[in-house]
């Protein structure tokens, strides 16, 4: 594995020929989704742009390790360290427990990444799975003089980090002297040093509900915490890739460096990743805006500013029409083209099956693939190499239709180059093979539940083997008992 590939890292904001530390193993670190709602366009953005990231380094024969966290503690409303937990909230409104709703929320979230036929990273870990290893970090932190606490809570010295590293505002671009003009002053800030500091550790006020033992008293880990900790713990102090969107650059990134350099003296990544945003019609998304689309709504057409419903498939396509450095306008006109294309390039994929070889070969694809790879290879900019598909296949109905001719060993090349790119690669299937692949793997797991309930059945623990059925049955799945096991069937 020669390092053909090129990066834009976002840390020293240039094109970097891409040298894991470890190669051929490559370690990647993604920020998930905060899950308190249905995951919406703003998340789908980040989770195809890794999705092809991650594809495309195991296409190029690199052993990927890729580490795509769930938050369900630690994040606060205003992003900051003020306002209520959301997911507590939520669980506060709906009269749940947390991890209820966290529970509830990442399920439907993993269903969205499945239609879109996003691949399953190497590990997820959950903030609140991870309590331990951060409260080890915020010590390590206290330790190195870079935390102090005040009344149970834990901040983040940042003019102590700066003077000491002159590192704050290396990702983000931010100066520490104008953030100490434009921070406001919010309720609790008077138990910092400096408006800008950060938590790293919160006391837990009575109310809220999600709380850890710690050396502090009650409380929970500050939202960059989790990140530091986990990557960490799955990756390493140094790493290859930390990838997210482009609204995550402060302060959370930017903390995440600073957390890693204070605990252990290394910056956890090598190269920085972020996507760009997605528009609404040319709009910011937002939920006062009233034009926040989640994927379910968009699937199922029901919003006002959708004029039909778009598969999940078409979504992937659109998003990987853009390059993931640029924003993306969301319209239905852009979501119409985007079906045409995708529906073009599936198409082709069928074409390609029926073509018989000839003896010779007018045509050649060898420029088309170098040139994907190129596409590729600079940045993974997916338009360029989508354009290239495309041109292969008007050439490849040309083949259909007879006007040009292609030798066997030509055409086994064809399909091998046209099927990694637009399957492999670029994830792209038609929407029956995906909905196969989701249900044989729902067929697995429901199968392997009910082999644990039989057991269960077999050693008289009928409570058990209740409680399967029951939790199947909540789920929308209905089993109907035989002597020898159970068959089952979704309800409608
Ligand atoms: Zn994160």
């Amino acid at each position: 594995m020669d390092s053909k590939l090129y990066i834009h890292n976002s840390l020293t904001r240039k094109k970097e020929a891409f040298k894991p530390l470890n190669s051929p193993q490559a370690g990647m670190y993604v920020c998930g989704p905060t899950v308190y709602g249905d995951a919406h366009l703003g998340h789908a953005r980040p989770a195809i742009t890794f999705d092809l990231v991650f594809r495309y380094l195991l296409h190029l024969g690199y052993k990927v390790r890729y580490v795509r966290n769930i938050t369900d503690v630690g994040h606060l409303e205003d992003d900051a360290d003020e306002g209520e937990d959301k997911i507590g909230k939520k669980a506060r409104l709906e009269k749940l427990e947390p991890m209820e709703i966290a529970h509830f929320y990442s399920d439907r979230y993993h269903r969205n990444m499945d239609q879109m036929n996003v691949k399953v990273p190497s590990i997820e870990p959950q903030a609140s799975g991870h309590i331990i290893e951060q409260i080890e970090m915020v010590k390590q932190i206290i330790d190195a003089g870079y935390g102090y606490e005040v009344n149970s809570s834990v901040y983040f010295d940042v003019q102590k980090y700066q003077n000491d590293t002159k590192k704050y505002g290396e990702l983000s671009g931010r100066v520490l002297e104008e953030l100490k003009a434009n921070t406001r002053e919010l309720e609790g800030q008077d138990e910092k040093k400096n408006p800008f500091d950060f938590a790293i550790w919160k006391n837990a006020a009575p109310e809220h509900i999600m709380r850890w033992p710690s050396p502090w008293g009650q409380g929970f880990p500050g939202w960059h915490m989790e990140c530091s900790a986990m990557s960490t713990k799955y990756l390493g102090e140094k790493f290859d890739i930390h990838g997210g969107g482009m609204d995550l650059l402060f302060p959370h990134h930017e903390s995440e460096i600073a957390q890693s350099v204070a605990a252990n003296g290394n910056e956890p990544a090598q190269y920085w990743m972020h996507n760009n945003m997605v528009t609404i019609n040319g709009q910011k998304m937002g939920k006062s805006l009233g034009n926040f689309i989640t994927l379910n709504k968009l699937f199922n057409g029901e919003h006002n500013l959708l004029e039909r419903p778009y598969s999940p498939m078409t979504i992937r396509f659109f998003m990987l029409q853009a390059h993931y450095r640029s924003t993306i306008d969301f319209s239905n006109e852009a979501l119409n083209a985007a079906e045409k294309g995708f529906k073009r390039l599936m198409k082709t994929l069928d074409t390609l099956e029926k073509i018989q070889p000839a003896n010779e070969s007018t045509v050649s694809f060898k420029e088309l693939e170098k040139k994907c790879y190129e596409a590729l290879n600079d940045d993974f900019n997916s338009p360029v190499a989508i354009s290239q598909l495309f041109e292969a296949s008007r050439i490849i109905n040309s083949l259909k239709d007879g006007s040009e001719k292609i030798a066997k060993k030509d055409l086994d090349d064809l399909k091998a180059f046209f099927k990694s790119f637009t399957v492999d690669v670029l994830g792209l299937e038609p929407e029956e093979k995906v909905k196969e692949k989701n249900d044989e793997l729902l067929s697995r797991v429901i199968e392997n539940i009910l082999q644990v309930r039989q057991e269960a059945k077999q050693n008289k623990d009928f409570q058990t083997a209740d409680k399967i059925r029951d939790a199947l049955k909540e789920a929308g799945i209905s089993i109907k008992d035989r002597k020898d096991g159970a068959d089952w069937s979704v309800e409608e």
